[in-house]
């Protein structure tokens, strides 16, 4: 029996596609976004971050990561190879699909 290669959060949920990660806005001042696994009760939670800056009030994307030890630890599972091409698309697609980036646009901020 072959067993297909997921990615997987260390605390055990699978993370198949893009939409399966959450995504927090809360630290918009800090020009971030984080990358959350959905499970509420997860002991890493931050998985990775996406970093924009803001251009005349307008987000723009700077750079996005996984976290290592998300990183690591589906290499481990499924070798750094497969891994790193599958997070990469994950990230992409967060990035070019899944953030809504009027959202992070100063004019849309709230001032508490
Ligand atoms: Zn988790």
């Amino acid at each position: 029996m072959e067993l297909a290669k997921r990615i997987q959060c260390p605390c055990g949920t699978y993370l198949d596609k893009p939409e399966d990660y959450q995504l927090l806005f809360l630290k918009k001042e800090l020009n971030e976004v984080d990358i959350l696994c959905p499970n509420k009760s997860c002991f890493l939670r931050e998985l990775g971050y996406v970093r924009f800056r803001l251009t005349s009030g307008i987000a723009e994307f700077d750079e996005a990561s996984f976290y290592p030890p998300y990183v690591t630890w589906n290499a481990a599972q499924n070798g750094s190879k497969q891994t790193e091409s599958v997070l990469k698309d994950h990230l992409r697609e967060i990035v070019t699909r899944l953030i809504d980036w009027q959202r992070l646009d100063a004019k849309n901020g709230s001032s508490g």
